[in-house]
């Protein structure tokens, strides 16, 4: 537990009861920073506070705050008297919704209230949470390598998440462009799958691939590549870009490696098989898998993924903000363990 006196500033982190948040205000708190934190629903303030407690000792630097994306209310207050903005909060579905308004409208247009409540508060910088998925989908030959020049192709079909997440991201872009708003600078960070350990009993949809391979809810895998990152790794990242001088204006892609489902299997059964977990290491047919899609809505999920090669830059994040990722197995592992720990599998 650190601590620092005085406070090197304040943070509105958005979304506070998510993975990747929860993970970015410990710390946060850990650094010595002033925390407010919006959540949809007050009443899992505690749980939160207690979640928190037991990594760091926040006294009274965290404040929690009620906001929502789908509303104006709250914003303005929320941001008041920051420094910094990591806006981070976006629905990310377990299933693809019937409709996509559902993501892209609090995606797109809660980022945009987000933005202009912080660019009227003469906050310093924001750092976006998007997402790889705003750069790497809809291509139809993806021969070359992806860095941060490259966008999503929305004239293709993209899922709803793909869509919400390049959408979202353009309009941020946009926003922070116009001559009113140069006084507010901007980083995205652009992460992969987020792997790593959960900090409680809350079952996210990032830990759905691990969930269903550890009690093993999928009879093979399917050809698939995961550009992953650990959620420790991803939380520093958010807070290299907030403070470094050169992050302005950039998107950072967000990868420690590339791993096929296979691989994260393999590391799942190498490592759990002794306490009686039955991981399944068969890789199907493509049109199996497919068949096994038809059944499964998270598996439906990741179809548009398969068979499809990534090759993802990470020098950008690397070199400007000297970002070192944890390894692989430590995040497919770490996550396995605390899922384990929260009785989540
Ligand atoms: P998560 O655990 O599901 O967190 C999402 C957060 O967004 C939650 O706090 C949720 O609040 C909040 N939220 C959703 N709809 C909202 C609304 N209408 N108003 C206010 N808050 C709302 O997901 P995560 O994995 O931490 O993802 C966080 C960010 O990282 C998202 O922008 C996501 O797109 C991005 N990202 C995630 C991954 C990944 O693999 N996890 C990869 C790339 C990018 P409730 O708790 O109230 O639902």
């Amino acid at each position: 537990m650190i601590s620092t006196d005085p406070s090197p500033g304040r943070v509105l982190v958005t979304g506070a009861t998510g993975f990747i948040a929860m993970n970015c205000v410990l710390q946060l708190l850990q650094r010595g920073y002033q925390v407010r934190g919006t959540l949809r629903e007050l009443s899992r303030a505690s749980a939160l506070r207690s979640t928190l407690a037991q990594h760091v000792d926040a006294n009274d630097r965290l404040e929690l705050v009620r906001a929502d994306l789908l509303s104006d209310d709250g914003w303005e207050s929320a941001v008041s008297g920051c420094d910094y903005v990591l806006h981070i909060a976006s629905p990310v579905p377990l299933k693809l919704p019937k409709n996509e308004d559902e993501l892209i409208i609090p995606a797109r247009d809660g980022t945009m209230r987000v933005l202009r409540a912080t660019a009227a508060a003469g906050v310093k910088r924001v750092v976006l949470t998007s997402s790889i998925d705003a750069a790497i989908q809809g291509h139809a030959v993806q021969k070359k390598q992806f860095t941060e020049d490259d966008w999503s192709n929305l004239d293709v079909k993209l899922t709803a998440y793909q869509k919400s997440k390049t959408l979202a991201e353009l309009a941020a872009w946009h926003f922070v462009n116009q001559p009113d708003n140069v006084n507010l600078e901007m980083a995205v960070i652009n992460p992969g799958f987020v792997f790593g350990p959960v900090m409680d009993s809350e079952f996210r949809s990032s830990s759905e691939p691990i969930r269903k391979l550890m009690l093993r809810e999928v009879p093979g895998l399917g050809r698939i590549m995961f550009p992953l990152a650990d959620v420790r790794d991803v939380a520093s990242a958010h807070l290299k870009a907030m403070v470094h001088p050169d992050a302005a204006g950039k998107r950072f892609f967000c990868v420690g490696s590339i791993c096929s489902l296979e691989e994260i299997a393999l590391i799942l059964d190498n490592h759990f098989s002794g306490r009686g977990y039955r991981v399944p290491t068969r890789v199907l047919p493509d049109f199996l898998f497919r068949v096994v899609g038809l059944f499964d809505s998270s598996v439906r999920l990741v179809i548009p993924d398969l068979n499809k090669p990534q090759d993802i830059s990470t020098e950008r994040i690397r070199t400007v903000l000297g970002w070192e990722p944890r390894s692989q197995q430590e995040a497919i592992i770490s996550m396995a363990e605390s899922m384990i720990k929260h009785g989540l599998i």
